[in-house]
């Protein structure tokens, strides 16, 4: 017996090294009888870790509250849980109100999706596809694998790495911390992504056609390296999952649930909060794509021609804003320069943003929010007659009016000789 355990060492070593020292066998997945979720100090800690980020998330306003999406979102990823992982973890499905694409999943069972990824989808399959994605990681337990083989701050291929300008900036590191996954684990997502979309009667062809679309999206409106993010291992992806499906191996319904029409709608509800989104946090030239790509689907929108006025007038009004997005959008240096050039185009820009104003009021004649934009646009290039005509009309008949007490403060400094 001991001769037997001495000459079984060195092979014992051997495994030892080849797993890198992580101890992550025995943690089983949600779905296995046994899982023992949340019984251990570290996995607790890192669930604790995502309420805290989800407290802190919804009291910054950065959760979406609109009812209506919010129940379709639900409808969706409920569907998606195996009945097992739902008894073993409460999954929640958010919308993070965030221009950037992106999607992650917490080890509570919190799966967030940004604006910006729910407006660049196409139908309800797609949605299904991203979800299971997510559901899987939390299934198989990846953020707790992850953090046990100590690796999460080695891992550079899949980690979210905004750069600039998103909302989710200052959660880079909190999100990190949590979701960054091997490309070994990203790969297992995306196959037992194929199941749960399967179970639940999607057409599993949605699932690659996906990756085409991230594939178009701009470096600069994704989350940098992460794997919802334009990254070239989204081409693979593509790859190894229609293989997949070609191959039968996952029992798929070729004539499955696509869901254009529902999806459809609720994109309509989230194009111009993504719209908003983007110039809150400076990107003027990609809301100007956003409103251009939206007013081929929609040319009627006169809140579409009024945010093109709002994007134009902006670009007039902060030059270094908009140099320095032009220079992250376009890779271009940025100094005074290129601030000047800017600057030099301020009449151009603000030419362009009365024009749209100008066809919003064209679309709907009574459309305050018209108004409201010739009125400050008026008021910046000191046309203060026009000015005070179009803000108090705005004042008079705009529904819902949020800044009353702005234009009211522009319309006494109007007063003021
Ligand atoms: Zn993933």
């Amino acid at each position: 017996m001991r001769i037997l355990k001495r000459s079984l060492l060195p092979f014992i070593i051997i495994i030892i090294i080849t797993l890198g020292g992580c101890a992550t066998i025995d943690i089983s997945a949600l779905t296995a009888d046994d899982h023992q979720y949340g019984q251990t100090r570290d996995e607790q800690k890192l669930i604790d870790r995502a309420v805290r980020f989800n407290e802190d998330l919804t009291r910054k306003g950065l959760i979406l509250q609109d009812s209506e999406v919010q129940r379709y979102i639900d409808r969706v990823g409920e569907n998606l849980v195996p009945p097992m992982a739902a008894d073993a973890v409460e999954f929640e499905f958010y919308v993070f109100r965030d221009p950037v694409v992106n999607a992650f999943a917490l080890p509570d069972g919190s799966i967030y999706l940004t604006v910006g990824l729910l407006t660049r989808m196409e139908n309800e399959a797609q949605l299904a596809h991203v979800l299971s994605h997510e559901v899987a990681h939390v299934i198989l337990r990846h953020g707790l694998k992850q953090h046990r083989s100590h690796r999460a701050g080695m891992i550079s291929s899949h980690i979210a790495d905004l750069v600039l300008f998103g909302t989710s900036i200052a959660y880079i590191p909190y999100i990190t911390s949590m979701a960054s996954y091997s490309r070994e684990q990203e790969e297992e997502a995306d196959r037992m992504a194929l199941d749960l979309m399967s179970n639940a009667g999607y057409k599993l062809a949605s699932a690659y056609q996906l990756f085409a679309i991230i594939q178009e999206i701009k470096d600069t409106e994704s989350v940098k390296g992460s794997i919802w993010g334009s990254h070239p291992s989204n081409v693979q992806r593509a790859e190894y999952t229609k293989q997949i499906v070609d191959s039968g191996a996952v029992a798929g319904n070729p004539e499955g649930r696509v869901g254009r029409a529902e999806y459809q709608h609720i994109r309509s509800e989230l194009i111009i909060e993504n719209i908003k989104l983007k110039l809150g946090v400076k990107q003027y030239e990609l809301a100007l794509d956003s409103i251009d790509a939206a007013l081929k689907e929609s040319p009627a929108s006169p809140w579409l021609y009024y945010y093109r006025g709002e994007a134009y007038r902006r670009l007039g009004d902060d030059p270094k804003g908009a140099a320095r997005e032009h220079a992250w959008v376009y890779g271009k240096k940025y100094g005074d320069d290129l601030v000047r050039e800017f600057e030099n185009r301020h009449k151009e820009f603000y030419t362009a943003a009365r024009k749209s104003y100008e066809k919003a009021l064209s679309v709907d004649t009574d459309f305050a929010h018209g108004y409201r934009g010739l009125g400050l646009l008026s008021y910046q290039r000191g046309d203060y007659k026009v000015a005070r005509e179009a803000l108090e009309f705005y004042l008079s008949h705009g529904r819902d009016i949020r800044d009353k007490r702005y234009i009211n403060n522009i319309l006494n400094r109007m007063d003021k000789p």
